[in-house]
């Protein structure tokens, strides 16, 4: 069995459990809450904090993990990314007091930064030749401002709403973050492991690339196919297939960008199509 460790619970938890299932592994679970699972035929899921998972990998108590780009540059050590998994999106950034922020240029050297990411925000200060003091905390870094520990802080932040409630204003950003499919370099090379790694990044690429497709169908008129095919025009074309008892009606088959899909429609109704239909895509391999 390859051990891969998940995010037992907090932002990452359900969308890995959903990927995975969506790719094909079913979670078979004694309990609840139990704290493994059996995952398809060659994998076993350990259910661990998110914050822990590079460790794990890192010491070798799991093959694979999946957790935050963020976590796995803190933590230094050197694994591999197997996969970007594009949920969990967000950024570590570093926010002042809106009172403090007009007239901000860069930050006078001494200034104490409050963080859970001690080590990214050293590189980050360093790089920038800033000597800034890192003052580093377990959580909750966006009061550490308003109690004079820190003057600014390095925070993860999403939509930016915490830190506007915590009159909190972003400045600069650390890094970009999303979760990431890790391990050691050496477990591809493993027999026995290679194949079912590669077999389970292929199926959770393939379950990615489709999120940002759908399926679309309608109904055209034969005489009209050279539009068509400029309005869907796909990597090979559209597909066209014949409409049963339809000799003036023929069936257009294309995937498109989910973000193209209305404008599509609109395009395809001017042209007179009938019969439009878009469906979801389960998995899309080139
Ligand atoms: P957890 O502490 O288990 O909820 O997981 C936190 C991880 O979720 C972080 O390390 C990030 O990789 C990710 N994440 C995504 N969006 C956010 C956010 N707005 N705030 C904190 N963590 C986030």
């Amino acid at each position: 069995m390859i051990r891969i460790a998940l995010p037992n619970k907090g932002r990452l938890a359900e969308s890995t459990r959903e990927l995975l299932e969506r790719a094909g592994l079913e979670f078979d679970m004694t309990h609840e809450r139990s704290l493994t699972a059996t995952l398809g035929d060659d994998f076993q899921a350990l259910f661990v904090r998110a914050n822990d998972i590079p460790e794990f990998v890192a010491d070798g108590a799991a093959d694979l993990g999946i957790t935050g780009r963020d976590l796995v540059e803190e933590s230094g050590r050197p694994l591999e990314v197997l996969l970007d998994l594009g949920f969990g999106r967000c950024r570590l950034a570093v926010a002042v007091r809106e009172e403090d922020a007009a007239g901000l240029g860069a930050l006078p050297a001494g200034t104490r930064v409050a963080t859970t990411f001690p080590r990214l925000t050293r590189r980050y200060f360093d790089a920038a030749g800033t000597p800034v003091e890192v003052v580093p905390i377990s959580g909750a870094a966006e009061i550490a401002p308003h109690l004079g520990v820190a003057d600014v802080i390095v925070d993860l932040v999403s939509t930016g709403s915490t830190l506007r409630i915590n009159g909190l204003r972003e400045v600069a950003t650390v890094l970009d973050s999303t979760a990431l499919l890790i391990s050691l370099p050496e477990v591809l090379r493993r027999p026995g492991s290679a194949t079912p790694v590669r077999e389970l990044v292929a199926a959770l690429e393939s379950v990615i690339r489709a999120e940002g497709k759908r399926y679309l169908m309608a109904n055209v008129r034969r005489d009209s196919l050279d539009e068509v095919k400029r309005i869907l025009p796909g990597i090979s074309g559209p597909t066209i297939v014949d409409v049963l008892d339809s000799g003036e009606y023929v069936a257009a088959h294309a995937v498109v960008d989910r973000r193209d899909v209305y404008r599509t429609i609109a395009q395809l109704k001017e042209i007179g199509a009938t019969g439009i239909l878009v469906t979801q895509i389960e998995r899309l391999m080139p």
